[in-house]
């Protein structure tokens, strides 16, 4: 439950529906909320913790990225667009709660080339923590992604703003669903846990910003589990094992490609900055009945440390 002065909410979509219905006959009221969105490239950023270090250093570089359709382009500025929409909106009702301290403040006490800026501090309690939102596609809320949540990208990047944050005990992470098919989903990440792997991973990024202009490794083909959902019930349980490309590299735009739907083939240009391993996925970890196979022991070790299976609970 959120307490608020204007009483008590099961979640941030509660609170924000109640103050979209004081807004009715009026507009929305996001305007003192709105701000202004740079992205500065040649350094580095709190936001992209977690994401490929490489590509980090091809953004520093100011590498030419990939050109997308006229289309693709305009997906995306609608997206992005949604994503800041929905982040004015629960600032304004966070507000209108009064349980909002400040948003989108750039991080004090970061050292060169770092930059930062969270979401917004809330006083839940009597207690500060971060509110983090991320607006995520409604296929991101079904089956292996869902059970990806919070995602390790996330929880650096929490952790990254959290250690230069005294007095805030922890980050919510909220996943939005920006079509409005699926609820969203919260998770909490406390700065105990979340501060020292950010710093290494800050540390990492930094020992790689000093190597430039040789770049850092790119991304290694990585074991995947995949779950199938049981007949009539919301379990899912482990059902193979893949090595596969990682997926950053298929969205990356330092990547010159494309991927043939049906075939699942990638067809690189030459001109590419970077061309990592995409063969198509291959199963190195499957089951007949009760017994499992494995294409070697890495596979057998690596898939102790999986979740067997898993449980969803129903929306309402
Ligand atoms: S293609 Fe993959 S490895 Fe290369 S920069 Fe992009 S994400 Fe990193």
């Amino acid at each position: 439950m959120i307490e608020t002065k204007q009483g008590e909410f099961e979640s941030f979509a509660t609170l924000r529906k109640a103050y979209v219905d004081t807004r009715e006959g009026k507009t929305l009221g996001i305007e003192p909320y709105t701000r202004a969105h740079t992205f500065e490239p040649q350094k580095l950023h709190l936001s992209k913790l977690g994401a490929c270090p490489r590509q980090q250093m091809y953004d520093i570089l100011g590498t030419e990225k990939k050109r997308e359709s006229a289309s693709r382009q305009a997906n995306d500025a609608l997206m992005f667009t949604i994503g800041y929409f929905v982040h004015y909106l629960t600032y304004a009702a966070l507000d209108w709660g009064g349980i909002l301290e400040s948003f989108e403040e750039p991080i004090e006490g970061l050292e060169e080339p770092w930059t930062g800026r969270y979401d917004a501090i809330i006083n839940i309690t009597g207690e500060q923590h971060l509110w983090s939102g991320k607006t995520t596609r409604p296929n991101a809320f079904k089956g292996n992604y869902r059970y990806s949540y919070p995602k390790l990208s996330h929880k650096l990047q929490e952790g990254g703003y959290l250690g230069y944050l005294d007095g805030v005990a922890g980050s919510v992470i909220e996943y939005i669903d920006r079509g409005g098919a699926n609820s969203p989903l919260t998770y909490y990440v406390s700065s105990k846990h979340a501060v020292n792997p950010a710093r290494l991973y800050m540390q990492r990024i930094e020992e790689c910003y000093e190597a430039l202009p040789e770049l850092p490794d790119m991304r290694p083909r990585e074991l995947t589990p995949h779950y199938r959902k049981r007949t009539n019930l919301n379990a899912y349980d482990l059902d193979y094992i893949n090595e596969e490309y990682c997926w950053e590299c298929g969205w990356c735009p330092y990547l010159y490609g494309r991927q043939d739907k049906k075939t699942k083939v990638w067809q690189i240009a030459g001109a590419s900055p970077c061309k990592p391993d995409m063969r198509p996925p291959e199963k190195v970890g499957w089951h007949s009945g009760k017994i499992w196979h494995y294409k070697s022991d890495d596979v057998i070790g690596w898939a102790e440390n999986q979740i067997a299976s898993y449980f969803v609970e129903d929306e309402e």
